[in-house]
């Protein structure tokens, strides 16, 4: 199996399609089974798209218009890019998944997306270094505080370079390398894969949907486990589906919250209860006190 690293430097702004990442600079690295680096892959890329590049992609990447003015089009350097991948096996590594997004996108726009299965597997360096250094996942931690952190060296380039950034990127992995950390983040790049990457999760707002079956709404008392009794209609606050429930058991009135959010693997439920005690205002409002809990259903 054979690793490439890969690096992308992008240029977004709105466009009649909605906002677009034009990638500007493709730099990329193989390493064989030693993760020894054994090739390299650098070209800027003509962008059509956006002609003039942002203030801050070009004080950020050192990457000026003219760098970018006879560099070839995205459809011939993706080609030379694929071409030099070539036909073995291989895994694509990069820091994030930003990248690979990218990638997609920009193959999508030029109608060549058959083209990314050249990509036969993909591993989120970034995840599987900051599992290596048992860094919590939850943590973004960017590539060259990676480096700073275990002492990989920076060098003088400068950062924010395609080329820079996937020698950079190929150095932390080689350093923190755990085959089973690299086990646990690798992906088969097929049809699925993309469509769970570019998968939006959203919440249901209409209780009416008929995604979400009757009986999720059947609740029970957080305390003895029995179904409580709804008393209140339904209102909808923040993407959640709330209700007053008593239950007669425990004599107590909770104000329970339903959320259902559908996500690649199908609906999330959650429910969230707040218990409601009566206050001894004369106006009988009903206060509610204590703290939120969170299940899932
Ligand atoms: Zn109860």
């Amino acid at each position: 199996m054979k690793y490439i690293i890969l690096d992308l430097e992008w240029n977004g702004s709105n466009t009649d399609k909605g906002y677009f990442n034009e990638i500007i600079e493709f730099g990329a690295v193989a390493l064989d089974d030693d993760l020894a680096i054994v090739g390299e892959f650098q070209s800027f890329v003509n962008p059509k798209v956006t002609k003039k590049l942002r203030g801050r992609i070009k004080e950020l990447t050192h990457i000026s218009n003219d760098d970018l003015k006879n560099a070839g089009s995205f459809v011939s350097v993706f080609r030379r890019f694929a071409a030099w991948i070539g036909e073995e096996d291989n895994c694509m590594l990069s820091w994030g998944n930003a990248d690979i997004v990218v990638l997609y996108e920009n193959l999508e726009r030029y109608e060549m997306l058959d083209e990314i299965f050249v990509i036969r597997n993909f591993c989120d360096a970034q995840l599987m270094c900051q599992q290596a250094m048992d860094i919590p996942l939850t943590k973004q931690v960017g590539l060259s505080a990676f480096a700073e952190l275990t002492q990989v060296e920076i060098g003088d380039d400068p950062l924010h370079r395609a080329i820079n950034d996937s020698r950079l990127t190929a150095r932390c992995v080689a350093k923190v390398f755990k085959p089973e950390c690299y086990a646990s983040f690798v992906r088969k790049a097929d049809r699925e894969f993309y469509e769970r990457m570019n998968f939006k999760s959203y919440c249901i707002q209409d209780i009416n949907d008929e995604l979400i079956k009757p009986s999720a709404f059947m609740t029970k008392c957080p305390e003895c486990g029995r179904y409580m009794k709804r008393i209140s209609s339904y209102s909808c606050r923040n993407k959640k589906h709330y209700a007053s429930y008593r239950c007669r058991f425990c004599r107590k009135t909770y104000q329970v919250g339903h959320m259902f959010k559908m996500t690649y693997d199908g609906l999330e439920h959650k429910v969230n209860y707040r218990q409601i005690v009566p206050t001894i205002e004369p106006s009988g409002d009903e206060a509610a006190v204590g703290s939120e809990v969170t299940k899932g259903a």
